[in-house]
């Protein structure tokens, strides 16, 4: 099944220790559709600016991305987000952030891709996520992701939307603010009474948490020595997941588990490279081998 997915494009900066990267191809939107590519089809929704490359396009279509919905304003920049890790390749500060046309990004899904039944609400203003569900003719599966800042300042919208969804992957510190509980488990359980029908809960090299109204466990990171930048490692996890659901058509408990599954081991290969350079090396039997090695890892 299509899957659909609203969210930032970008270009990146980003500096780690060890080295660093200007203007690169970025954005939540692009990391999920590239992730979620290995599973099934999908249609992009984003805004970016007449400095946009077209190679960036073309990257995308060749992965069998849709991009009609990739609108390009002229006379206005790509949006633009630096970013610096710390020495534990965990922790990261944000930089620099210029909107540019993500600022009065006011999307409009075309017509043919509002039947779309798996539909993604990556990172962005609670409001403008109610706007794309608005569009929508009843979707099958909607999930969304959120951050801080959202949490913060747009509460009242962020609580809207999760009255309006299927499933919310967020990180363990924003499970927190969301919740004001420091247990993990127990926030995670209220962030679920929340609306949410399943909650994830991403806590970086330690893997994810999920939570449904009758479940609660924990997936490991796959272990990678390889840890060059973590940025996209959150949305090329959401990708991978609600790509593998997309392509299964169904969210029972063992799909929901399978696809948490693909999705820690398509960010496992996410953070070897910067950008998209080590998905571009990376093929679906890439995933299935590794997948092979992380169920004999976690039988016992
Ligand atoms: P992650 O590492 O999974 O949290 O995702 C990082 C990506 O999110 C980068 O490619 C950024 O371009 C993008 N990003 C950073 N800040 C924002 C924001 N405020 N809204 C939407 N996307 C963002």
């Amino acid at each position: 099944m299509p899957l659909l997915v609203v969210g930032s494009v970008a270009l990146d900066s980003v500096e780690t220790p060890q080295a660093s990267r200007d203007d690169v191809l970025g954005g939540s939107a692009v990391y999920f559709s590239y992730a979620a590519s290995y599973f099934t089809s999908v249609r992009l929704v984003g805004v970016v600016g007449e400095d946009w490359p077209n190679e960036h396009t073309q990257l995308l279509q060749s992965r069998s991305i849709d991009t009609q919905g990739l609108q390009i304003v002229h006379g206005k920049k790509t949006f633009r987000w630096r970013g610096k890790y710390m020495t534990n390749m965990n922790d990261r500060e944000t930089l620099e952030v210029h909107l540019n046309v993500f600022g009065e990004f006011n999307p409009v899904v075309p017509e043919e891709l509002r039947k779309c039944r798996y539909v993604f609400l990556a990172n962005g203003l609670p409001t403008v996520q109610l706007q794309v569900l608005e569009q929508m003719h009843s979707p099958q599966l909607v999930m969304a992701d959120t951050m801080d800042l959202w949490i913060v300042e747009h509460r009242d919208e962020l609580m809207k939307v999760l009255g309006k969804i299927g499933g919310l992957v967020l990180n363990d510190s924003e499970a927190k603010l969301l919740t004001d509980e420091e247990n993990l488990v127990k926030a995670g359980r209220l962030v679920q009474k929340m609306g949410p029908r399943f909650v994830v809960i991403k806590k970086g090299e330690h893997g994810a948490m999920f939570f449904s109204e009758h479940e609660t466990y924990v997936l490991p990171a796959f272990p990678t020595e390889r840890v060059v930048d973590p940025t996209g490692a959150g949305d090329s996890f959401a990708g991978g997941m609600m790509g593998y659901i997309a392509q299964q058509d169904r969210f029972d408990p063992k799909t929901l588990k399978e696809a948490m599954a693909y999705g820690v081991l398509v960010a496992s290969f996410n953070v070897e490279d910067f950008s998209l350079d080590r998905m571009q090396q990376v093929e679906r039997a890439d995933l299935d081998r590794r997948m092979v090695e992380y169920k004999q890892m976690l039988s016992f």
